[in-house]
Order: structure tokens, then sequence, then C-alpha cells
């Protein structure tokens, strides 16, 4: 199978003004379908910048990202978003859920805006909410749940689209050493039981470690 995702040369600079912040430097590697990859780095090295570029959020200044066969450059904004929303789910170390709604509201919210075409796999969300031990809480606002449960949520809400890859930014950065095991090792479903592609951004060498590589 040919990778999922091949970044060839990618390079990101920012710039304000006069000034120039290169990000990232010339950025090759391949993922394969179904990897679990970690992406290590200390604060500073371009690791969120790569995140951004990967998921679509910001284009690189330079190189190419093809992502499920189709370069990501020569997509115009409109079926960049498309193919965003239909094939990569986001964990965010901050959870961002939306806090006026329940948590199940928030996890069918995200099936809605992806907008697959599919209807909403019920038995998925349940599947999920088991492994994640949220079953009884879906009925709670975030406002109500733990910073563990939140995430764990937002996980739920990153996989209930079935995407294909699944891009996590610090997915355990806020948490305490049970929930961080619980959301590496629902990561480690995602792409052993699912078959999704896992990217994970961490500054923790030990979270790291759960990775294929
Ligand atoms: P990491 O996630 O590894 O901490 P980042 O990708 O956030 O690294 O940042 C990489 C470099 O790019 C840093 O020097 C940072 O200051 C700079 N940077 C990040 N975002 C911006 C931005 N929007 N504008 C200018 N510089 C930025």
């Amino acid at each position: 199978m040919p990778p999922i995702i091949e970044a060839s040369h990618l390079g990101k600079t920012y710039r304000s003004g006069k000034l120039e912040v290169p990000a990232l430097r010339d950025v090759t590697f391949a993922v394969e379908p179904g990897e679990f990859v970690s992406i290590v780095g200390p604060s500073g090295s371009g690791k969120s910048t790569l995140f951004y570029v990967l998921g679509g959020l910001t284009s690189p200044t330079a190189g190419t990202l093809t992502i499920r066969g189709q370069d990501f450059s020569r997509l115009s904004d409109a079926e960049r978003t498309k193919l965003r929303r239909a094939h990569i789910g986001f964990v965010f170390q901050r959870f961002n859920l939306l806090p006026t709604i329940s948590a199940a509201d928030n996890i069918e919210l995200a099936h809605e805006i992806a907008d697959t075409g599919r209807p909403l796999d019920r038995a998925l969300l349940d599947h999920l909410s088991e492994l994640l031990g949220i079953k009884g809480r879906l009925d709670h606002r975030p406002n109500e749940l733990s910073g563990g449960e939140q995430q764990r949520v937002a996980i739920a809400r990153a996989l209930i689209t079935k995407p294909a890859i699944v891009l996590a930014d610090e997915p355990t950065g806020n948490l305490d050493t049970q929930n961080s095991d619980a959301v590496l090792e629902m990561l480690r479903v995602s792409s052993r039981e699912l078959g999704q592609t896992v990217l994970m951004i961490t500054h923790n060498p030990e979270a790291a470690m759960i990775a294929d590589r």
C-alpha cells in the first residue's frame, strides 16, 4: 500500500513584518496506513506547526504534502477542508469541547460537521464510550466533567467520524498519569483495532514509547 501521508521537504516560515521565523525546515517522512507514529521534540522545535500543516489548517511555505495520494497544495481551500473533515480527526491538548452542550452532543455535532454522508454509527459511539469509560457521563456538559473525562470525550469526538488519520497534539499534556494512560491506550486501539493512522505529537518520551515508531 502507498503511504497515507507523504511529507517531502516541507518547510514553514512565519513572517510578521520583517521578522522571519523558520519553524519547519526540510521535513521529509512517510507514514503507512494504520501506523502509530509519535513526533517528539522539545518546546519550540516546530511540532505544533507540523501538526497544523499535516492537518491542512495552515499551508507550508515549501515542499509538498500528499495525503491519501492527493497533493494538499494543489487543492483549493474548499477541497482541502472537505478532505480534512472527511478523513482527519483532531485531538488537542486543550480539549476544545463546546461548553454549552452535553458530551454526547459534542460528539454528534462533530459527526454532523464532518458531513461524511453516513448516518451516525450508534454502535461505534457505544463502543468508544465503553472503551473510554465515559458511558455514564454522556449527558453531562464539559464543565461537569474532569479534565481527563473531557479529553476522553474529545477522543470519542475525533474517532466517531471514522477518520483515516488521527492527529493528536500533546493529548496527554494536561492529564494525570491514569488519564494519560487511558488516552494513550485508546490511541493504540485506534491504530491496532480500528486501523487508523495515528500521529501523536508529544514532548514526553514516555508517552512516545507507546507508538510503533
Ligand atoms: P512546538 O510545538 O514544538 O513547541 P511550534 O511549532 O509551536 O513548536 O513553534 C516553532 C517555532 O515557530 C517557534 O520558534 C515559535 O516561536 C514559532 N512560531 C509558532 N507559531 C508562530 C506564529 N504564528 N508566528 C510566528 N512564529 C511562530
